[in-house]
C-alpha cells in the first residue's frame, strides 16, 4: 500500500490550489447573498480543464485517472471558497458527464462531451420529482415510444444547474413487464428541445451560487438515439453510476474541511481571551484536534474509493461509507469552525457561517444519510435495511 501522491499528482494539486485561490470566488459573498451562478468563474474552470478532468483527451478532456481526478477535486475544494461553484461543477461531472462516459454511445459522446468539457454546455441530473425523492422507483415522468422518438411528460424538481443547464440526464418511466427496476430509462435531453420548460427556481439555505430549479417536459419528443443505454436499463444505469456521485462529488468537501481547519488553527492562535490564545484552552484545542481527525479519516476513505475505481473495482460499500462520513464530517467541522470563531463565525463578514450553510446540504443530496445507512446495512447482509 502506497500512501504517497505521485509527482504528477502533487504538481496537479499545487497548480489547482494556485488557480483556485487566484482566479475563483472573488465575489462569493455577493453571489451567495443574491443567489447568482458565477458564469465567469465557470468558464475559467472550463479553460483550466476542470470540466473535463475525468474525460479522455480525444473528447476534449484531461484524461485524469479516477484517483487523480479525486485529488484535483479535493484541491479545488481547498482553494476555492465558492462551494456552490464547485457543487455546480460536481453536478455537471457526476450527474451528466460521467453518464456519457460510462453509458453513452460513440455518437452521443462525440456530440456532447466537447461542449460539456469546454463550458458551453452545462450538465444537470434530473431524477427527483415531487413524489420521488428517496423513493427513486416512484418516478412519474413517462417516456412513451412513438416511432423513432420517445414522448416525455412530467416534472423534475430540485435540479441543480436546472435553470442554466444545456443538457439534462433525465430518468423516466418507459413501462413494460417485469420488475419495477426494469421500467425506467435514461435520456439525454438538450434544454432547447421543444417541450422542455424550465420552471420554478428554488432559493436555498446554502450552495446558493448553484442554481436549482424545476424542469417540465410537455410532449417533449426525444429521438431514440438520445436514449442512454437500452430501454428499461435506467435504474441499473443510475445505480452503477451512483458510485461516482456518492464519492467523487464529496472530494471537494475534504478540501473544504482542510481550509476550515487551517482558518480555525490560525484563529485560535491569534484570538486572545483571559490573557492567552484561546487555543491554549483545552475545550477549544480538542475541537481543533477533532477537526483534524475527521479530515484525515475522510481523506483515507475517499482515496480508497479513488484507488478502487482506478483499478477498475466496484466500491459500493466504500462509496456509501464515504458519502455518509465525509458529508457528516464536513457539517461537524463547519459547526466547530463557527464555534471557535465565536461571533466572528456567526456574522456574515468572515464567510464561516456560509461554510456551515453550504455543508448542510451534503447529508441530503445524492441520497440522504439515513438512506445510505439503510443501503449499507443491506449491502453487508441486513435484510430490509432500507425498505423496512
Ligand atoms: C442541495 C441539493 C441539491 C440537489 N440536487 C439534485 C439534482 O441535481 N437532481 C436531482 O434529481 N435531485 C436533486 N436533489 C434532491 C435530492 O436528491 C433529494 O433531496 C434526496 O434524494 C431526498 O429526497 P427528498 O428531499 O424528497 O426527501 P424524502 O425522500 O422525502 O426524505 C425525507 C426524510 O425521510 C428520510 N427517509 C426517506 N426514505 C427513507 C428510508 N427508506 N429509510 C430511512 N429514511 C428515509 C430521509 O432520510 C429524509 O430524512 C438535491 C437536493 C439538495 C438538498
Amino acid at each position: 500500500m502506497d500512501f504517497e501522491l505521485s509527482e504528477a499528482q502533487s504538481a496537479i494539486r499545487r497548480e489547482v490550489v494556485d488557480f483556485a485561490r487566484a482566479r475563483l470566488g472573488e465575489h462569493v459573498a455577493e453571489h451567495d447573498r443574491d443567489g447568482v451562478f458565477p458564469r465567469e468563474d465557470w468558464q475559467r474552470c472550463a479553460d483550466f480543464g476542470v470540466l473535463g478532468w475525468p474525460v479522455p483527451t480525444e473528447h476534449g478532456g484531461s484524461g485524469y485517472d479516477p484517483l487523480t481526478t479525486m485529488i484535483a477535486l479535493e484541491a479545488l475544494g481547498y482553494g476555492c471558497v465558492d462551494n456552490g461553484l464547485v457543487f455546480a461543477i460536481n453536478n455537471h461531472l457526476w450527474g451528466c458527464v460521467i453518464y456519457l462516459l460510462e453509458h453513452g454511445t460513440d455518437d452521443q459522446r462525440a456530440r456532447y462531451l466537447k461542449p460539456l468539457c469546454g463550458g458551453r454546455l452545462v450538465g444537470a441530473h434530473a431524477l427527483s420529482e415531487p413524489e420521488a425523492g428517496s423513493d427513486v422507483l416512484n418516478i412519474q415522468t413517462t417516456a412513451v415510444r412513438d416511432g423513432d422518438h420517445y414522448v416525455l411528460n412530467g416534472t423534475k424538481w430540485f435540479i441543480s444547474n436546472g435553470p442554466t443547464a444545456g443538457l439534462y440526464v433525465v430518468f423516466a418511466r418507459t413501462g413494460g413487464p417485469g420488475r419495477e427496476q426494469d421500467r425506467l430509462s435514461a435520456f439525454l435531453v438538450p434544454a432547447d428541445l421543444p417541450g422542455v420548460q424550465r420552471g420554478q427556481e428554488f432559493s436555498k439555505m446554502g450552495l446558493r451560487t448553484t442554481e436549482m430549479g424545476a424542469v417540465t417536459f410537455a410532449d417533449c419528443r426525444v429521438p431514440v438515439e438520445d436514449r442512454l443505454g437500452r430501454e428499461g436499463a435506467g435504474y441499473s444505469i443510475f445505480t452503477s453510476t451512483v458510485e461516482w456521485e456518492r464519492s467523487f462529488m464529496f472530494a471537494n468537501q475534504v478540501g473544504a474541511m482542510e481550509r476550515l481547519l487551517e482558518r480555525s488553527v490560525d484563529h485560535v492562535a491569534t484570538r486572545r481571551q483571559f490573557g492567552r490564545p484561546i487555543g491554549a484552552l483545552q475545550a477549544v484545542a480538542h475541537k481543533i484536534a477533532d477537526m483534524k481527525i475527521r479530515l484525515e479519516l475522510a481523506r483515507l476513505i475517499l482515496y480508497r474509493v479513488g484507488w478502487l475505481k482506478t483499478n477498475g473495482r466496484l466500491s459500493l460499500v466504500d462509496t456509501t461509507i464515504a458519502k455518509v462520513f465525509v458529508s457528516e464530517s464536513l457539517v461537524q467541522t463547519a459547526m466547530a469552525a463557527v464555534e471557535v470563531h465565536g461571533a466572528r463565525g456567526y456574522v456574515s463578514d468572515h464567510g464561516i457561517e456560509r461554510e456551515l450553510r453550504d455543508a448542510l446540504g451534503g447529508p441530503i443530496y445524492a441520497g440522504s444519510s439515513s438512506v445510505q445507512r439503510g443501503i449499507l446495512a443491506e449491502l453487508i447482509g441486513v435484510r430490509g435495511g432500507l425498505t423496512g
